[in-house]
């Protein structure tokens, strides 16, 4: 049997932290960036390539022509990645994986 990729950026994320989660693809926002438009979170590549494809329209706001100059990281950034590497300490499994030969 062949894992899943399975990682935090995968998961539903817990109501407490529901404010970190994507608009674009609602899971746990990947190096995160706000829009200056509608102020809302977004993961940097997923909000690239959406601006990209709908000639630079907000996906959130459907704001005209916002550049990605308009796109800042933001500071939960630092939030979600310890979020992230405290996820991936509590899931370190039990007994190592088996060795394939
Ligand atoms: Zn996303
Ligand atoms: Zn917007």
């Amino acid at each position: 049997m062949i894992d899943k990729i399975n990682d935090v950026y995968s998961q539903s994320l817990p109501a407490e932290h529901k404010d970190w989660e994507c608009q674009l693809c609602g899971k746990l926002v990947r190096d995160p960036v706000r829009t200056s438009c509608c102020k809302k979170f977004y993961c940097d590549h997923g909000m690239q390539s959406a601006l990209f494809e709908s000639d630079l329209v907000c996906p959130g706001c459907n704001t005209n022509e916002v550049l990605l100059q308009d796109l800042k990281p933001d500071e939960v950034r630092t939030h979600v990645a310890e979020y992230s590497q405290k996820w991936e300490e509590q899931r370190k499994p039990a007994s190592p994986p088996p060795e394939i030969k």
